[in-house]
């Protein structure tokens, strides 16, 4: 078990692990990738630059000065978080915990286009099998998504019911999916039901009847792994008080996940406030 897991290697998760591991605590850094400033040609408005950076060197510049202070790395994408008094998180490949965690997962990732989606909000559509499969046993149930998260989402459905589908929504399929689920590749054109989602119509006119559809674009954000423990969020937003702490002791989120302004400056500055305070809440546990 480490000291504390950060979620995210932009500016928020890397200045939060900067203060922890000042603060002599062990790190464990989990980012799939570098974030929003991947698309970030020049910053020209964060403190210091006298000459402008491409996000992705101010990323790397960040990441090195993690590593040379000592902080582990994991480059994989998180499927899964729990808690159980420490906070479990699962990869594609490892299973870590600590006994605080901070996350730093940029803001919200897809939620679908598909026609009539919003309209079954609540009504059929879910962003967390964990939370709301139970609702689904036995019943016909669908993920939309092609990537590592979906087959994830699927596999906690199977749990549930057996029929579950993946679908795809025309992207090509990323994973490798067992045989026990079924995976559509034809594009959405609507869903369908009276009051509640019935089902799903297809390009080809095909159709899959369904009682619920579980959306997992993409990865899952902070606001799927804080609604998964219990966390309060405010849509896509992750709730926090001055001290960045969530409404779960030990969790805590920086950056872009918390809304307000989307700016390296500010992601910077809730990292390090997010950072001291794991900081207190690791020391007053190891008391
Ligand atoms: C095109 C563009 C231009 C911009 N220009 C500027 C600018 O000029 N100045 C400025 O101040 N700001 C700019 N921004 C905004 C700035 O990039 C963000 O505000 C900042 O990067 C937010 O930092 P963050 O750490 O909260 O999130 P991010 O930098 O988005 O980092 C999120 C991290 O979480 C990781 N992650 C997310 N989900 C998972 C998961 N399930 N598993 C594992 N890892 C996960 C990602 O891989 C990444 O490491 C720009 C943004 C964009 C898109």
């Amino acid at each position: 078990m480490t000291d504390l897991i950060i979620i995210g290697k932009g500016p928020a998760g890397i200045s939060a692990a900067l203060y922890a591991l000042r603060a002599n605590m062990k790190v464990t850094v989990v980012g799939k990738d570098i974030g929003s400033l991947a698309q970030a040609h020049a910053i020209e408005n964060y403190y210091g630059l006298s000459t402008p950076l491409s996000g992705t060197e101010l990323a790397q510049i960040g990441v090195n000065q993690a590593k040379a202070l000592g902080a582990e790395f994991l480059e994989e994408e998180v499927l899964d978080l729990d808690f159980n008094g420490q906070f479990v998180l699962k990869t594609k490949t490892a299973t870590l915990s600590s006994k605080a965690l901070i996350m730093a997962t940029g803001s919200a990732r897809k939620k679908g286009n598909i026609p009539g989606m919003v309209d079954y909000e609540t009504k059929g559509i879910s962003y967390c099998a964990v939370c709301d499969g139970f609702f689904y046993r036995g019943k016909d149930v669908a993920v939309l998504g092609s990537g590592e998260y979906a087959l994830h989402e699927a596999k906690e459905l199977l749990a549930i019911t057996e029929h579950v589908t993946i679908l795809t929504n025309g992207e090509p399929l990323k994973v490798e999916v067992p045989s026990e689920i079924k995976v559509i590749e034809t594009p959405v054109k609507k869903l369908f039901g009276e009051f509640h989602l019935e089902g799903l119509e297809f390009k080809d006119d095909s159709q899959l009847n369904v009682s619920g559809l579980f959306v997992a674009l993409g990865s899952a954000s902070a606001a799927d792994f804080a609604r998964k423990i219990g966390a309060a969020v405010d849509g896509s937003k992750i709730n926090v008080d001055a001290n960045m702490q969530t409404s779960v002791p030990g969790l805590f989120a920086a950056g872009d996940c918390t809304g307000g302004t989307l700016q390296v400056a500010v992601a910077v500055g809730e990292g390090a406030i997010a950072g001291l305070s794991a900081v207190k809440h690791i020391r007053e546990q190891k008391k």
